[in-house]
């Protein structure tokens, strides 16, 4: 069995479930409590605070534990949203995940005015056409890091001095960003960052949001303090601690691990093309993930593809895992203008720490024969 999809989730990295496994079989308390079952609890919460701090490079207050990226995107959207009474108008692109743009369909029936940045054909936002869409209005600017279909990288720091210049928050979806390129988020003037263990090795169900603490931002989950009051409900200590542990191990291996990924693609890249010549590579004109690369194969199905070759033994995607079990194309992908015809046989396929040469090229020989065999079957 060959996993090569890693922007979904990225397995649990080493030595990360002796960290989980070991808090949750602790008699710990409740980390709000006083006495030393609470105590201890604390400590562990604290002690991954920290490790996440250390990893982003910034401090450990702006920290809050949620249960991953699609609750720190919804708790960013929709506790600023109200924070400004649902008025004024939300700046994003039609790339986003859709954890980002579920959100803002509901703040545009809410009342919010909602615009959509266009992407060109390498799928990159112009910042250009950011510092011109921005009004007297605009609350928020939310745009992603890094995209989980394409790989391809967004201009943020670009973005955020715009928006930085223009007094405008910004939110930066960085969940398949962190983790797989050296990232430090006091140097991207952003407000709001979000990110998630099971993109980088840590466990599911656990992620952050990063907040300038100045920024007003109303609590989603109401009820006890917990994290400053802008996320009530006791912690995943177990997971957080998961996740701690993760954020701190990468700390040291990530600029090694982003070169030989990088490497890695290249062989399934070049490989890829040899073995099938009229495959199409996307975002390649684009700076992109070290892990990422997505592909359409003129003809075929992509979701049959990917069908067949889990048989095979080999896990990948089809366009995004997210949005996988439903047969509509890629947003992503008409938004870079690809023919709907084309992005329907859409695969991904995303590399990741623990993937191998033999991987690749076991895949790659996979990969020719399932594309051959559907061929000739259609
Ligand atoms: N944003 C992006 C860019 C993502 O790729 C994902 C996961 N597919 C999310 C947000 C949501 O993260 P989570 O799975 O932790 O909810």
């Amino acid at each position: 069995m060959i996993y090569l999809d890693h922007n979904a989730s990225s397995p649990l990295r080493p030595g990360i479930l002796d960290v989980v496994l070991s808090v949750m079989a602790q008699q710990v308390g409740n980390p709000a409590s006083v006495h030393w079952a609470g105590r201890m609890a604390r400590q562990y919460l604290d002690e991954a605070r920290r490790h996440v701090a250390a990893l982003l490079d910034l401090h450990e207050s702006r920290i809050v534990f949620t249960s991953g990226g699609t609750e720190a995107n919804n708790l960013a959207l929709f506790g600023l949203a109200a924070a400004k009474g649902y008025q004024g108008e939300l700046l994003t692109s039609q790339v986003e995940h859709p954890s980002i743009l579920q959100a803002c369909e509901v703040l545009a029936h809410q009342g919010m005015t909602v615009k959509y940045l266009r992407v060109d054909g390498a799928g990159r936002v112009d910042p250009g056409e950011v510092a011109s869409a921005l009004t007297r209005q605009t609350v928020l600017v939310s745009i992603m890091a890094a995209n989980n279909e394409t790989g391809v990288l967004q201009p943020i720091h670009d973005i955020g001095a715009i928006c930085q210049a223009a007094g405008v928050p910004f939110l930066v979806d960085a969940t398949q960003w962190v983790g797989k390129i050296p990232l430090h988020p006091d140097s991207v003037p952003a407000d709001l960052v979000t990110l998630s263990a099971h993109k980088f090795g840590g466990p599911k169900g656990v992620g952050a949001l990063i907040i300038t603490p100045s920024l007003l931002l109303e609590p989603r989950m109401l009820g006890g303090g917990q994290e400053r009051g802008r996320r009530a409900g006791t912690e995943n200590l177990s997971g957080i601690a998961g996740f701690g542990a993760a954020a701190a191990l990468i700390k040291t291996t990530l600029i090694h691990e982003q070169s030989s990924v990088t490497a890695l693609r290249e062989r399934l890249e070049s490989q890829l093309l040899a073995a099938v010549p009229d495959a199409v590579l996307w975002g390649v004109q684009a700076e992109r993930l070290p892990n990422t690369t997505a592909v359409g194969i003129p003809g075929l199905d992509g979701e049959t593809l990917v069908m067949t070759l889990d048989l095979a033994g080999f896990a990948i995607s089809s366009g995004s895992a997210c949005s996988s079990g439903k047969t509509t194309p890629s947003h992503v992908l008409r938004a870079m203008g690809v023919d709907p015809a084309l992005s329907q046989s859409a695969v991904r396929i995303t590399l990741g720490w623990n993937s191998t040469s033999h991987d690749v090229d076991s895949f790659v020989n996979a990969f020719y024969r399932s594309v051959n065999r559907l061929r000739k079957g259609s």
